[in-house]
């Protein structure tokens, strides 16, 4: 009779992957990348893959790992966060929330830096005063 194997489920998302746990997921994709499909050939990195990925709910448990090549995984984990970002995007502007007020202008400089700049700042009357006086001359 064979020997029936528990489940491994991760005590936190955090909890390391055991080695014989790993080679489970890889024996059950069957050495293939389960993203493209492809072999994962001997020495290539690969990781386990959540598939339904642990920020949309799923679980840090065997039955949600495959197997996939490590450049794969990144691929498939930046659609991912794309995809989430657009739709955080998408229900923000439905729900009417724009972007966080701030005290910077969109060039990075705080308003009231620009005002004193424009508005307040020594020389800002001398030059005026030297401008018109230039402009008198002229006329
Ligand atoms: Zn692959």
């Amino acid at each position: 009779m064979a020997r029936s194997v528990t489940e491994w489920v991760g005590k936190t998302h955090n909890s390391p992957i055991p080695k014989a746990v790993q080679l489970r997921v890889f024996d059950r994709s069957q050495g293939h990348c389960t993203l493209c499909s492809l072999k994962i050939e001997a020495g290539q990195e690969w990781h386990c893959d959540h598939r339904i990925p642990l920020k949309d709910g799923g679980e840090h448990r065997e039955t949600n790992l495959q197997a996939a090549h490590a450049s794969c995984h990144r691929w498939k984990t930046g659609r991912e966060n794309s995809e989430r970002a657009s739709v955080t995007r998408k229900r923000a502007k439905h729900v009417g929330i724009t972007r966080p007020t701030s005290k910077f202008s969109k060039h990075g400089r705080a308003v009231s830096d620009l005002a004193r700049e424009l508005h307040g700042q020594p020389g800002f009357e001398r030059y005026d005063e030297a401008r018109a006086e230039a402009e008198r001359r002229l006329r």
